[in-house]
């Protein structure tokens, strides 16, 4: 465990170019790290609009880091819907005011053309059959666009081979996006990134919602509606607790009670492949390990939340 090279009130150094950011991260990393290890670097990808689940990542990622940059970049690319992307909630100074407090040293906030100085990538990264499913399915094209992305930050954010020491490099992620996180996951493996990966438990409001920049746009009455997600999933984790025979459709039952709340789907599957795993849903009680994977449309707005089972 380090210590913060920032004390946690200091303002973070705001940067916007690939040149910027390099200097920035370097001139850091420059700082002896405490006591006798390699340096450390973490980076927290975001979107903004930060909220307590991002600041999770970011105090995680600040404990084990010397060196801590969060981005917060508004990807284009992950959105199959434009309006979905232009609502996007946009709040760069509250957010740096929040990354002060959590002792980000370095926000990377880059333009479009930063990120995409040639526009649309010609050559793109393909998440296979693993990405078209589940969110895949209703979002065609969204995980290529969220690899494209993160493939570029991590690059971005790569600790420079002139700094002559070895350096840790870690990318934080949430649970709260299971899918993407088993993408990310593969890509780094499938393709040798020289990073670690390291995820985040959700996080959730006192009632159990999942926390998400999108809930800003539920109504008091959308928002209460939506707890249905949670207590469908804590239905199955208590039976699964109990080695009891999980009955899915009793979950999908408690939304049928919700008219607000649509179901796109309530499955179960692998952790690592997210693949189905029909057979603990029927009469057998459950054993083992899994993923329960919830999507739901409530209005315009999308949810996603998940929970681990047999852990
Ligand atoms: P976003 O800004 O939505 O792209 O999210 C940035 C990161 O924060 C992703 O790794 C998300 O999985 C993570 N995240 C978002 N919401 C939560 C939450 N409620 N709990 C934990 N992590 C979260």
């Amino acid at each position: 465990m380090s210590t913060p090279a920032n004390s946690a009130s200091r303002a973070p150094r705001i940067v916007r170019t690939a040149a910027e950011l390099s200097a920035a991260i370097a001139q850091a990393l420059e700082a002896p790290a405490p006591g006798n290890h390699p340096a450390t670097l973490g980076l927290v990808p975001t979107m903004g609009a930060l909220h307590s689940g991002h600041e999770s990542l970011v105090s995680t990622a600040r404990e084990q880091n010397d060196v801590l940059v969060v981005s917060i970049f508004v990807n284009e690319l992950q959105f199959n819907d434009r309006a979905d992307f232009d609502r996007y909630p946009r709040t760069l100074e509250a957010d740096v005011e929040i990354l002060a407090r959590a002792g980000a040293d370095i926000v990377f906030a880059p333009e479009v053309s930063t990120v995409y100085p040639d526009g649309r990538p010609l050559v793109k990264l393909d998440s296979g059959a693993l990405g078209e499913k589940f969110e895949g399915a209703s979002r065609p094209g969204h995980f290529d666009g969220m690899l494209a992305v993160v493939a570029k930050l991590l690059h971005f954010c790569m600790p420079p081979a002139t700094l002559g020491v070895p350096v840790a490099y870690r990318a934080y992620f949430g649970q709260k996006d299971a899918q993407q996180l088993v993408l990310i996951n593969r890509m780094v493996a499938d393709l040798n990134f020289p990073v670690e990966i390291r995820s985040v438990p959700i996080i959730r409001s006192a009632e159990g919602l999942a926390l998400s920049s999108r809930n800003q746009f539920l109504s008091k009455e959308q928002a209460e509606a939506a707890l249905v997600i949670h207590r469908a999933l804590n239905l199955v984790k208590g039976r699964a607790d109990r080695h009891e025979p999980l009955y899915l459709e009793d979950a999908a039952g408690l939304f049928e009670m919700e008219p607000l709340v649509e179901l796109d789907y309530f499955e179960l599957v692998d952790p690592r492949t997210l693949q189905e795993l029909a057979f603990n849903c029927q009469d057998t009680p459950f054993t083992g390990e899994g993923l329960l994977l919830v999507a739901a449309k409530i209005g315009e707005v999308r949810l996603i939340d998940n929970m681990t089972l047999g852990y």
